[in-house]
């Protein structure tokens, strides 16, 4: 028989386990301190329970269902992109991006991505599958104890790895859900966010279900014509209905929105288009991140020069658009935005 993978398991499944084993119910929240709280990986360390149960689950069920493979770090600033395979021999990658008090995980949700964006190294792998939420959790999970090896912590979480976090919604909140809640690991929601391209309806689902989670929309283009050629999944997805979903959002968790905007050379960059951005977002509760341009071998484009960013960032500021321009993390190991594709670069 297949072993289980427990971090996939929710508290009913794995209740319903234990019983069947003839174990009290007091046993689940001890495997869940360890998991969760202590970062084990195997039944072996689980001190508090019985030789014989441990053994008996280490048969069924492994702890976590993803295996780091290679690290990398920027000689740049320090970036670390992670690479796991899953047990299908999928490779899928977190960065971890260094801040003032700990670290910015960068999650996926995805092996590769069908959204198609053709700036995005990811786009260009197309979509294998979904990951299942305990491959979610176990990247949080792989990464936490790495840092803390490192004497560090995770202080924030970001979906904006490999994959459309919203097109794998119900893995996601599962994932967020164990990741924030007491018996999980105690992270705070405050601190996750989920990048998304917006297809309609989906910022609408994210505020009801999960309500204190950030957000953050890829839009890139100030106007639907130029949206659809750079995130084609949004061909019906017109850019009203997404401001309208996003101020909704807004008002309902009283929380900024990020919009990202990849800066690329004659296609979006102009003065034009950063007054019409202006004006789409005048009167939001939010921020625009200028993003420049990682190369990515199959893109046609070219990143915007620093004057045309500059003006860019003077004009929305300039409106009373909260602006800044992101400092490229990562680029020498393929971690930056736009550039995971799953390389092994060893
Ligand atoms: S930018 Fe995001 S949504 Fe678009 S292809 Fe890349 S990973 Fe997918």
């Amino acid at each position: 028989m297949a072993k289980q993978f427990l971090t996939s398991l929710d508290d009913e499944q794995l209740r319903s386990a234990l019983t069947k084993l003839g174990e009290p119910r007091y046993r689940l929240d001890q495997i869940l301190r360890w998991v969760y709280k202590d970062n084990v990986s195997t039944f072996a360390q689980m001190s508090d329970l019985p030789n014989e149960l441990r053994i008996r689950l280490a048969e069924r069920v492994s702890i976590r269902s993803i295996k780091l493979q290679s690290e990398y770090c920027s000689a740049e600033d320090s970036t670390r992109k992670l690479l796991f395979y899953t047990r299908d021999n999928h490779a899928i990658e977190s960065v971890l991006i260094p801040r003032k008090d700990g670290y910015a995980l960068c999650i996926s949700s995805q092996v590769g991505c069908g959204m198609g964006c053709p700036f995005c190294a990811t786009g260009y792998m197309g979509m294998s599958r979904n990951l299942e939420s305990g491959e979610i959790i176990d990247q949080f999970l792989s990464v936490r104890d790495h840092t803390r090896e490192m004497n560090q912590e995770v202080v924030s979480v970001i979906f904006m790895g490999m994959g459309e976090p919203m097109a794998n919604f119900p893995n996601v909140r599962k994932a967020i859900c164990r990741i924030i809640s007491e018996d999980g690991c105690q992270f705070g929601v405050r601190r996750i966010t989920i990048s998304t391209i917006g297809v309609k309806g989906w910022v609408s689902r994210l505020s009801k279900s999960l309500k204190n989670v950030g957000l953050a929309v890829s839009l890139h283009a100030p106007d639907d014509e130029l949206r659809m050629r750079l995130v084609p999944a949004v061909r019906n997805s017109p850019l009203a209905g997404l401001m309208q979903e996003c101020k909704d959002h807004q008002y309902v968790t009283k929380r900024r929105t990020t919009y990202e905007y990849v800066m690329l050379r004659h296609v979006n960059d102009f003065e034009s288009q950063a007054e019409s951005l202006a004006k789409l977002l005048q009167g939001q509760l939010c921020h625009v991140n200028l993003i420049p341009f990682n190369r990515v071998t199959e893109a046609p484009f070219s990143p915007s020069d620093s004057v045309s960013t500059a003006r860019f960032e003077r004009i929305l500021a300039g409106n009373g658009i909260p602006v800044t321009v992101r400092t490229p993390r990562g680029r020498d190991i393929d971690a930056a935005c736009g550039q995971l594709a799953a390389r092994d670069l060893t």
